[in-house]
């Protein structure tokens, strides 16, 4: 017997959903497929199951042969029919690998370069400069015995398979059960874990053993095979999961061979850990505080490696590409997580001049500590408030660590583009909540979504732009795209109960784009309202970013609560310079006379109309720009985390005349 219905599991069957959908079906005994247009696949696996691709609002049917057909199908329809199926845990959001991987931008601020004379030039992911011994963690390939088995090993090494394979599920089961595992860490393990327990991964392996093959063989086949169905699916979620079958793969011949994998358990103080790639997972359970630098192959500055040695203060480069190989036999590595610059075997000036460096930092560090607890206030004791740049619920610690009265900058993109579906509005509320109890009662600043063709996320259709960069983005995606647009707002709406929340606009450069966001926040009130959902109103704030929005400033502060100047596009806007072209690197210069008399005609609008004027692009953390970026009459300064301090150091000293 079979039913149909339209399938409303938020964001569809992707890992976690599946794998309770499939925990479901393999309760009852009657054989359970799941079809969709056209195609049959057993509702028992998990694997099948995600490369249905079944996404939300799509007709599925439920089909069921055996005794308990009827009771099966009722509660696999009732399971397809409930939008929040799968999601009651903080495992359901997070995909197993590293998303930033495939969804981050190259980079937020510096480019990656050519290889320059005595190094290489990378994304500069992590600030500060490190010099220490290579640790290179390149895990080897596995091979097979590459010989056919006699029939009657056969037997033998289907049994040492599958007690690898259970191995290997009791160790992941062991990590998940540690109380030390992150939300976004248990729900990578949860999804590979799930993987290895997929009779479509096993079982694929079971059948080359046979037919023959070795159980190493059998599996790296097998891996490859059902690897190679997620990659051709048309969904970049599902292309990631690829990689967790052949990780998984990995670890179950890793048992068989009797090995472990490279562990950088045995990292010694300060070493520069090299790799090509490394899972978040993988990096979130390293000895953290010996890991003197990290570079790696892949990787930008909002992929999760950034974000795991940002909020831990290590120096990182990034996506540096094929050209890592240069540094397999490095035996000493310096870097500069500022530039992007890594040298190699550095000479001993070099050695000098970088060991000199780290000195200095550590020095200036331990000066600055005292600054943490300090709110600095101008002569006249106006307090100027230094507030974080973050975007992720992951940085927090560090922003609080750092002293940070709040957040002047967070940037939803991250949230979008870690996720294979938009994420939802309760998912994008408890986040925004998360932050607002956080830094309660300092404001929290959310940025709404910020992202353009040059990004792209999955759930959003952005047309082939010539240039993203002036097309369809921030505020002007949001405003053609009011189903995502009023999601967030009406998260940030029922956040705000929670603390001091703020809202701001990216890519203003008309009136009409504050207006009708407003409209939107009325209707998205009004909405909350009318469903007895708790929520609160917001300061609604602009960036000034685009040139068109310096020159309608005026008119601009009498319909916001504040402006945020975003150095970093304005630059470029001015300027006509590419931020990420490093070929016009030296037009792109916030010093640049046309880019100050921009933030001062902008600051000299707010201040007429009494609204607050801050900074959140790069240049609000540069002790040589902030004693002119507060004489222009600004009161935040948003950055990141690492510069609060010295921040908060330079505004004490100008407030006492030195
Ligand atoms: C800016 O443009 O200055 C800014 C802060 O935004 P982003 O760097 O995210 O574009
Ligand atoms: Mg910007």
């Amino acid at each position: 017997m079979e039913r149909s219905t339209i399938v409303r599991v938020h964001e569809g069957l992707h890992a976690r959903p599946a794998t309770r959908f499939v925990k479901l079906a393999k309760a009852f005994e009657s054989d359970v497929e799941l079809v969709k247009d056209g195609k049959a696949v057993s509702a028992k696996s998990s694997v099948k199951l995600m490369l249905l691709a079944v996404k939300e609002n799509q007709e599925v049917t439920v089909r069921a042969n055996g005794a308990d057909a009827i009771e099966a199908i009722e509660a696999l329809i009732g399971y397809l029919e409930n939008p929040k199926a799968g999601l009651d845990d903080g495992e359901a959001h997070a995909p197993a690998n590293d998303a930033g991987k495939e969804a981050a931008p190259e980079s937020q601020s510096a480019p990656a370069a050519p290889a320059e004379a005595n190094g290489l030039r990378g994304v500069a992911a992590s600030e500060g400069v490190a010099i220490g011994p290579a640790f290179a963690h390149f895990p080897p390939d596995i091979a097979g015995q590459g010989r056919m088995l006699q029939a009657d090993e056969i037997a033998g090494e289907i049994d040492r398979f599958r007690a690898a394979v259970a191995a290997v599920q009791a160790r992941m089961d062991r990590a998940l059960a540690q109380d030390s595992l992150s939300a976004g860490d248990r729900g990578i393990v949860a999804a590979l874990r799930d993987i290895a327990a997929d009779d479509s991964l096993t079982g694929e392996a079971e059948k080359a053993i046979k037919g023959g093959n070795d159980a190493v063989s059998a599996m790296i086949t097998a891996a490859s095979t059902i690897a190679a169905d997620f990659s051709a699916v048309d969904d970049h979620y599902l292309n990631a999961r690829a990689d967790d079958v052949h990780a998984v793969g990995r670890q179950i011949c890793l048992v068989l061979l009797g090995q472990d994998d490279v562990s950088l358990e045995n990292i010694s103080q300060g070493a520069i850990l090299i790799a090509d790639d490394i899972g978040a997972w993988d990096l979130a359970r390293a000895p953290l505080k010996r890991i003197g630098g990290v570079v790696c192959g892949h990787g930008g500055a909002t992929s999760h490696i950034a974000i795991i040695a940002r909020s831990h203060g290590i120096p990182a480069v990034l996506g540096l590409g094929d050209r890592i190989n240069a540094l397999r036999t490095a035996q000493e590595v310096a870097l500069d997580g500022n530039t992007g610059q890594v040298i190699i075997d550095p000479d001993a000036a070099t050695c000098a001049d970088f060991a000199g460096r780290v000195e200095a930092a550590a020095k200036e560090r331990a000066g600055l500590a005292a600054f943490k607890t300090v709110t600095p206030k101008l002569a006249d004791g106006k307090v100027i408030e230094v507030a974080a740049n973050i975007g992720s619920l992951e940085e927090i610690e560090a922003a609080q660590e750092a002293g940070a009265m709040g957040v002047g900058l967070f940037r939803t993109e991250l949230l979008f583009m870690r996720h294979m579906h938009l994420p939802s509005e309760d998912m994008q509320a408890e986040t925004y909540a998360a932050l607002a109890k956080a830094f309660a009662p300092y404001p929290v600043i959310v940025r709404t979504l910020d992202i353009g063709g040059d990004k792209p996320i999955a759930g959003i259709e952005f047309p082939e732009e010539e240039n993203p960069f002036l097309g369809w983005r921030g505020i002007r995606m949001c405003l053609d795209r009011p189903d995502i647009f009023k999601r967030q707002l009406r998260a940030l709406l029922r956040a705000a109960v929670h603390g001091n929340i703020k809202v701001m606009l990216p890519m203003v450069s008309d009136l009409g784009e504050v207006r009708q966001t407003r409209v939107l926040v009325d209707e998205c009130a009004a909405e909350l309202q009318a469903g007895g959902v708790p929520h609160a109103t917001f300061d609604l704030g602009v960036m000034i970013e685009t040139p068109a929005a310096v020159l309608i400033a005026p008119a601009l502060a009498k319909e916001v609560a504040f402006f945020s100047i975003g150095t970093n596009d304005l630059t470029q806007y001015i300027m006509a310079a590419d931020r990420l072209n490093p070929t016009v690197a030296k037009l792109n210069d916030v010093t640049n006379p046309a880019v100050m008399s921009a933030i001062e005609l902008t600051a000299r609008a707010g201040v007429a109309a009494g609204i607050m004027v801050g900074m959140c692009g790069e240049a609000a953390g540069r002790p040589d720009l902030i004693p002119a970026f507060l004489e222009m009459g600004l009161t935040e300064l948003s950055m990141s985390p690492a510069s609060i301090q010295r921040a908060k150091k330079t505004i004490m000293a100008m407030a006492a005349g030195e």
